[in-house]
């Protein structure tokens, strides 16, 4: 197997500025100046873990390139894409005044956009087995009009959408990890009944008020959204049994000809932007599945862009053991954090858990 691996030093350049965790410092509210929680840390630090442990040698890199303003234009408005290139020169906001960025973070958006296309076209061109972007700033939250929650452009999205134009890839399946509401990519794709979406996230968290079961698609693309909210507090056994139940179902039913996974390891136990208790192992598992379900359905051919996780310390294990998967490694690294999350209390799928499976199980003959 050989497994492509994005990283650019500049994505840990993007610069999110002084904050309190996610509102701007304001010492009259008593917010103190600190870190805003989408810092370069956990995904440098992916990377490093990359490197120390030699996982980098059994990678194939691939070099990323900046998304031109054609292929942005595949999902944003002119005047998104204006407003970001207005802002390039002094640092602004992508729209909804929590996605703040720095100078020259257009630069860096579009290199991740870049990055995510280079790794999905590896995969179809079979210059790679698989591929994993680590990149920098995630994208799953940005809508054509607007940046949203700490998303610039629509990494995935994009890159899904330049794919199907140079390559003619049909049917594709965006299966999204990141514990919160993959809302972007599915509103880019509602009427789409070529793509599939499917999200798997905390119950309201982020955005608010959204990815309820009842979004399903619009006009032709009626099906085609499936969202699974789990309660707070879901483990490695709800997910697995939500992959089981929803996930691997609602793909052999569509039938994909590439598999792409928005990859978020913020449902990890220690995350500071919500309250799921996915494990590093927990992460492997769900991983092996979806490679498992690509080579069952459609050659093998799957990609991985990198989203959220805001843990600097735990985040690493979690996309180490995914990329481990992707490259077939024997001997996986172990996770030093495994005795202390692996058993904690309720990490075994819990009644108000399945309840929930079971409210988007109901939706799957739609597809
Ligand atoms: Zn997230």
């Amino acid at each position: 197997m050989s497994t492509g691996y994005v990283y650019h030093e500049l994505y840990g350049w993007h610069d999110t500025g002084t904050h309190a965790g996610l509102l701007p410092a304001d010492p009259r509210r008593g917010l103190q100046p600190f870190r805003h929680f989408e810092n370069a840390e956990a995904k440098r630090r992916v990377h490093e873990l990359v490197v120390a442990t030699g996982l980098v040698d059994r990678l194939t890199r691939l070099a990323p390139r900046p998304a031109t303003d054609e292929e942005i234009l595949l999902v944003h408005t002119p005047e998104h894409l204006a407003r970001l290139t207005a802002a390039n020169e002094t640092g602004g906001d992508a729209g909804d005044g929590g996605s703040p960025f720095g100078i020259g973070a257009l630069d860096i958006a579009r290199l991740a956009v870049g990055g995510v296309t280079r790794a999905f076209e590896s995969v179809v061109d079979g210059e790679v087995d698989n591929a994993y972007a680590l990149v920098r700033p995630p994208g799953h939250h940005a809508l054509p009009d607007t940046g949203m929650g700490f998303c610039m452009l629509a990494n995935i999205a994009i890159a899904a959408r330049a794919v199907r134009a140079s390559r003619g890839v049909g049917r594709i399946a965006v299966v999204d990890l990141d514990v919160h509401h993959g809302n972007g990519t599915q509103a880019v794709f509602a009427e789409d009944p070529d793509t599939l979406t499917i999200s798997v996230h905390q119950d309201r968290v982020f955005p608010p008020n959204s990815g309820f079961t009842t979004e399903r698609g619009t006009g032709a693309g009626h099906g085609y959204a499936l969202n699974l909210p789990l309660p707070p507090g879901t483990g490695n056994g709800g997910y697995l049994e939500a992959f089981h139940r929803v996930v691997l179902p609602a793909l052999r039913r569509f039938r994909p000809d590439l598999i792409l996974v928005a990859a978020g390891f913020d449902a990890n136990p220690v995350d500071p932007l919500a309250r799921m208790m996915v494990t590093a192992s927990g992460y492997r598992t769900l991983a092996s599945l979806l490679l498992e379900a690509a080579v069952e359905l459609c050659g093998g051919r799957i990609a991985f862009a990198h989203e959220g996780g805001y843990d600097p310390v735990y985040v690493p294990f979690c996309a180490h053991a995914v990329i481990e998967v992707l490259a077939c490694v024997e001997q996986p690294f172990e996770d030093p954090f495994g005795p202390n999350f692996d058993n904690q209390g309720q990490q075994e799928l819990q009644p108000h858990q399945s309840a929930a499976i079971a409210e988007a199980e109901a939706l799957l003959a739609d597809i």
